[in-house]
């Protein structure tokens, strides 16, 4: 066979603009993208195999062999797959056989190649990103009972075909670099790319280096695996040992100490998917920087990794959870976008989500001290759920720990264990969020409830505000912050001291102009004023922090409740009805204002005049 000259196809002439012009910044794909096509050919040709054992000439030693040779600036990439004949490699790498190559460049033109990398290797285009890396590519192939061919092509309007010695089946990939890209002649760059994204391919690829025999100073090629080629999810559960998981999980999760659960499991059905999962036990390193709200899971397609930046493929909540899920069901020749809008991707998400549910309740069942730490390290991650999973945020709820009216400083109480204990009559769950423990345990709000033996949720995690007003509910129970909100009896009980108090409580509501009401309460016993927010309102605590934060928080009306009962309250009424103008009515009632202030966790506005205002009362 003489060497011809053929063109390539139009598409495929942009495509290959495309991808030499807009990748720049994620070249290295190249590597992944020929590793896995080679993979791709083992795989055809072991499957032909099965049927036709003559195809595979007495070579199924899998391999996928990688060489650089620095003085021809050349990195090779070569298999013993499938390899091509003639007609298939016109067919492979000259022209647009994949109906995919439209919808790439269409989309690719959309979205923007530098942004969606992955659109090579799931257009089916991944080969062409070689030229990304060179200005020269061979393509010598062997197929079996086919004679060799090369294609060679700069990549840019056209290729040649010619004939070529290679007597063994397979495909070798040779790359001219381009002088920007000599770092992949350097074997620390093509090891650490491997490990990058070929690591669990289940075919091995070995790095073939020079080395010169001391003694009689001959150069030998010496092979090395660089892949770790352990797909440890495909493997049965019961032949891996903790070890072995614990490597795994160390590998993927940069974490060094062990996790705390591992799941591992074959979906079957409806969908069918392998997952091995891992829930760490504490924060690992990059989470303590990273505030990225997504979860990473990897995802592959039959072993090839597709990415770890998928929406909808686990829930936010869970991104602490660490893993790999493995699907031959989803198509590999597809883009990002389409994958990402698969149904099967959420059908995916639902099983995972409700697997590791269970999971941790069940830990917390069984372990709980381990999940106690657990909850510690990832609660207010896992809390977000509430808000963004409404069909799993009783779930989620049953998960959460609180400290607790009834219980020492740091033990933990839940839901679940709150309403077993709740007292005859209680419909309502009842809580209290604050900045810690210290500061609220002996808050007036709770006095009330100490008083009636009803326990109250104390809950101290900065963000429990924001989220546990939205659940509005555990198991048809309401939750009700002892803080905010009216309460039901106030208005029965009270009848006779509204009428007596009218007079003083209008001159209140007077004086202090930012109060939205004054009013009478029985919510207290030993204090004698409490702020009351309206039901739905922020925490005083919480309005404080994001002052701190520098957050515009809007003044905060809020109802000033008084203790008829208490001798403060009793006395400055007797004052007012004694002399509406008497000066200490107004110092005492301004008091009583700042006292609240401070109880509810918020700041005095005006401190001096707090001082000022004791000093006159003391003396
Ligand atoms: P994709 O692999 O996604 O189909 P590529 O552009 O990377 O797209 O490759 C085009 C086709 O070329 C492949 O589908 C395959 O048939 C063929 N091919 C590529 N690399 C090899 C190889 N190493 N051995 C055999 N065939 C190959």
């Amino acid at each position: 066979m003489a060497e011809e000259t053929m063109q390539f196809k139009t598409e495929l002439e942009q495509l290959l603009h495309l991808i030499t012009h807009s990748l720049y910044s994620h070249r290295e794909v190249f590597l992944r993208e020929l590793i896995s096509n080679a993979a791709d050919a083992i795989d055809k040709v072991r499957f032909e195999g099965l049927n036709n054992e003559a195809i595979l000439e007495g070579d199924s030693d899998w391999k996928i062999s990688i060489k650089a040779d620095e003085a021809a600036k050349t990195l090779t990439i070569s298999d013993n797959g499938i390899g091509m004949s003639r007609d298939q490699i016109i067919e492979n790498l000259g022209t647009i056989a994949h109906s995919g190559t439209k919808q790439f460049l269409a989309r690719a033109k959309e979205t923007g190649l530098e942004n969606n990398p992955e659109l090579i290797g799931q257009f089916g285009v991944g080969f062409y990103s070689s030229f990304m890396v060179a200005d020269d590519v061979t393509v010598v192939s062997k197929a079996h009972g086919e004679p060799a061919v090369k294609w060679e092509s700069k990549g840019v309007g056209e290729f040649t075909l010619s004939e070529a010695d290679k007597e063994k089946r397979g495909t070798e990939i040779t790359l001219h670099l381009k002088d920007d890209a000599e770092e992949y002649l350097d074997e620390w760059t093509i090891r650490s790319t491997v490990k990058k994204f070929s690591d669990f391919l289940e075919h091995p690829v070995v790095l073939i280096t020079k080395e010169k025999d001391e003694e009689t100073e001959i150069e030998e090629e010496k092979e090395e695996q660089i892949n770790s080629q352990k797909a440890i999810w495909l493997r049965p559960k019961s032949e891996i040992t903790d070890e072995e998981y614990g490597e795994f999980y160390k590998h993927i999760s940069h974490d060094t100490n062990h996790p705390a659960e591992t799941i591992h499991y074959n979906a079957e059905g409806a969908i069918e998917f392998k997952a091995l999962l891992f829930i760490p036990e504490h924060k690992p390193f990059d989470m303590m920087w990273n505030n990225d709200p997504k979860a990473h899971l990897n995802l592959y397609v039959q072993r090839v990794f597709i990415g770890n930046d998928f929406d909808n493929l686990l829930p936010g909540y869970l991104r602490f959870v660490k893993g790999v899920v493995d699907s031959s069901d989803l198509p590999l020749n597809v883009s990002r976008e389409i994958l990402q809008e698969n149904p099967m991707l959420d059908k995916i998400r639902k099983n995972l989500t409700t697997r590791i549910l269970k999971t941790l309740a069940n830990m917390k069942k069984t372990d709980f001290d381990e999940f106690k730490i657990f909850h510690e390290n990832f609660s207010a991650i896992l809390k977000e759920g509430l808000q963004t999973d409404w069909e799993n945020r009783e779930k989620i709820a049953e998960l959460l720990l609180f400290e607790s009216t009834a219980k020492a400083a740091g033990e933990k109480t839940c839901f679940d264990d709150y309403v077993e204990n709740m007292a005859e009559g209680q419909e309502e769950i009842l809580y209290l969020a604050g900045e810690n423990r210290a500061s609220i345990e002996n808050s007036p709000y709770l006095e009330k409830f100490k008083a009636d033996g009803k326990e109250v949720l104390l809950m101290i995690d900065p963000i429990d505000d924001f989220v546990i007003p939205q659940l509005f509910e555990f198991k048809g129970k309401k939750l009700k912050a002892v803080n905010k909100g009216d309460l039901e009896e106030d208005k029965e009980k009270l009848k006779d001291e509204v009428k007596e108090f009218e007079g003083y409580i209008g001159f209140a509501k007077k004086l202090l102009g930012s109060v939205k009401e004054v009013k009478l309460t029985t919510r207290l016993k030993d204090s004698a004023a409490v702020l009351v927010g309206d039901e739905y309102s922020m925490s005083p605590h919480i309005e404080e922090m994001m002052r701190r934060m520098g957050q515009e928080v809007p003044e905060r009306e809020a109802v000033l409740e008084l203790n008829p009962e208490h001798p403060v309250v009793k006395k400055v009424q007797a004052m007012f009805t004694a002399d509406e103008k008497d000066p200490k009515v107004e110092t005492l009632t301004r008091l009583l204002h700042d006292q609240a202030v401070i109880a509810s966790g918020a700041k005095i506005s005006d401190p001096a005049g707090f001082a000022a205002r004791l000093n006159e009362m003391l003396v």
